[in-house]
């Protein structure tokens, strides 16, 4: 394997982004009109939000793509406000429309991914939260928020549901972020990753068998 500290592969790393964006897209499909308007398991957010946040995600992310593409400095969005202006007004628009705006910012973002050649991966791009990272980390990226929201999406996927490869990737990427070690936490592997994703605390303990104590929602 090469690329990462942790392990996983650009190879990787676009396997799950298409495998979340397809899930995604089944939850997204499988939706009634009115359940756009219901909660999701993600405290404050509706699904239309949620949806909505995806679609906008994959453009900013498509802006990174642009970035590597072109070396033109492109961030993600212009500030935290559009961030929240674009997912307000997508959650606002009728279903249908925010089910195409969906489908066609994945579509758009997978193609410009598919489009980068070996050496624009290597470009060093800037994450909203202000890391320099190389492009190849894109699609880790889109797997993220996919793969974590289609579970938030509360349609029935759990994170036992999501690829044991990307729990691994996942469990590690957020374990370095929150400054904790794997070993920190007793479960299955699922349980583990809802937990240390802030969403959820059945079936863990910490390693001496103590409760485990509730973490902020990640991501
Ligand atoms: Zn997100």
């Amino acid at each position: 394997m090469t690329g990462s500290p942790i392990g996983r592969s650009l190879a990787d790393s676009l396997r799950w982004a298409e495998e979340g964006t397809d899930l995604c897209a089944r939850a997204v499909d499988g939706l009634e009109e009115e359940q756009y308007a219901e909660g999701t398991t993600l405290p404050g957010w509706t699904r239309a939000q949620l949806v909505a946040h995806l679609a906008a995600n994959a453009e900013a992310l498509r802006n990174l793509a642009h970035w590597a593409a072109t070396g033109e400095e492109t961030p993600m969005y212009s500030s935290p406000e559009q961030r929240n202006a674009d997912i307000e007004a997508g959650a606002s628009r009728p279903p249908a429309v925010l089910r195409n705006l969906f489908h066609e910012e994945a579509g758009a973002l997978a193609a410009d991914l598919a489009r980068l050649a070996e050496e624009q991966w290597v470009h060093t791009i800037r994450t909203a939260q202000g890391r320099e990272v190389p492009a190849s980390e894109i699609p880790w990226l889109r797997a993220r928020e996919v793969m974590v929201h289609v579970v938030d999406l509360g349609t029935g996927v759990s994170f036992a549901d999501l690829p044991e490869d990307f729990l691994h990737a996942l469990e590690a990427d957020i374990c370095a972020k929150r400054g904790k070690r794997a070993t920190d936490v007793e479960g299955t592997l699922a349980a583990r990753v809802g937990y240390l994703a802030g969403r959820t605390t059945w079936g863990v303990t910490g390693a001496d068998g103590s409760p485990a104590p509730e973490l902020p929602p990640w991501l």
